[in-house]
């Protein structure tokens, strides 16, 4: 417990949804013509605290795409239904220091999709879901469970699905590649079509932080009270969130801001401060490793004036 009030904490989310919203830097992604049509003004901050308060500023009912937030979830559920272990026997929880998409991250790791929160090893754990064979039941699987995390259901965003799976060669690639691989535990193009599906969930930056103060407030959805994974989840994932969470810029964000935090071509990013809070911030435009720029200026902000870095 950090002693900040509500209030002061509200305070700090305005003061910094005031210095960050008119940066103009980065630009949305444009490799699924979804993203690039989004208005890249869009800006939104939203604090979901343990005791259930969630303060929001700006655009924060807007449902944008949750893409690789969503590994997020996917790689609780797996390990709640596998035991903690099972990632590092079967993907791995290391740091790939290479872009999202790399298929560098199963080759160099001794074929071992490196983290369940790249594309190779999220793919690997998608396949892991289960009712393996039963791709309805994996997908109501993965969209009850982000409910829980988030307090409230998420929608696909169909346009933004159709999009992703047209141009997704690359990702088809590691699926297939990883099959190759002996790290996919299902049908290859089932798999990669249930990650292509979950990148394509709307979410709102107020259910984004409430997914975040669920992590937070170990494994218990502040706003629900419900105990949606065991605590004992919670150091794990969020360790992940720290190692990977912005890709090849993950050292140097962790170096600047010490809030482990992780990032989709969306452009929401979602913090997670444990014991403190969940933060989401979400504007389209991203820098060269696809995090949002504004985002990433806002929760360093907000971080420095509440002193939330997790090393100090
Ligand atoms: N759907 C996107 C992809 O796999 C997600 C990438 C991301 O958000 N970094 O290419």
């Amino acid at each position: 417990n950090k002693n900040l009030t509500n209030d002061q904490i509200k305070a700090v989310v305005q003061e910094a949804y005031n210095v960050v919203k008119s940066d103009t830097g980065g630009k949305n992604a444009d490799y699924i013509p979804y993203l690039a049509n989004v208005s890249s003004s869009l800006f939104g901050l939203s604090v979901c605290l343990p005791d259930g308060e969630v303060i929001e500023v700006g655009d924060t009912g807007y449902v944008f795409g949750i893409e690789s937030v969503s590994k997020v979830p996917t790689a609780i559920l797996v390990m709640k239904q596998y035991g903690a272990d099972v990632i590092l026997q079967k993907i791995g929880a290391d740091a790939t220091g290479l872009p999202f998409n790399s298929i560098m991250a199963i080759l160099l790791e001794n074929d071992h999709p490196s983290s369940p929160l790249v594309n190779a090893g999220a793919i690997s754990a998608c396949s892991m879901v289960k009712p393996v064979g039963d791709s309805a039941g994996k997908w109501k699987a993965i969209t009850d469970f982000l409910g829980q995390l988030c307090g409230s259901p998420l929608v696909l965003i169909d346009e933004l699905y159709k999009s992703e799976s047209d141009t997704n060669f690359n990702n088809r690639s590691i699926a297939w590649l990883l099959k190759n691989y002996n790290r996919i535990y299902d049908d290859p193009d089932m798999a990669l079509d249930i990650y292509t599906r979950q990148c394509s969930l709307g979410i709102t930056p107020k259910q984004l932080s409430i997914c975040g103060g669920t992590i937070a407030n170990r494994g218990v959805n502040p706003v629900t009270k419900t105990q949606v994974f065991d605590k004992a989840l919670a150091p794990k994932i969020t360790s992940m969130i720290a190692t990977v969470g912005f890709y090849q810029h993950t050292g140097d964000w962790m170096y600047t801001s010490g809030v482990p935090a992780k990032t989709g071509v969306g452009g929401g990013v979602l913090g997670v401060v444990p014991g403190v809070m969940g933060i989401a911030a979400f504007s389209p435009p991203l820098d060269d490793a696809g995090n949002s720029v504004k985002a990433q200026k806002a929760i360093l902000y907000i971080a420095n004036k509440l002193g939330l870095n997790i090393f100090d």
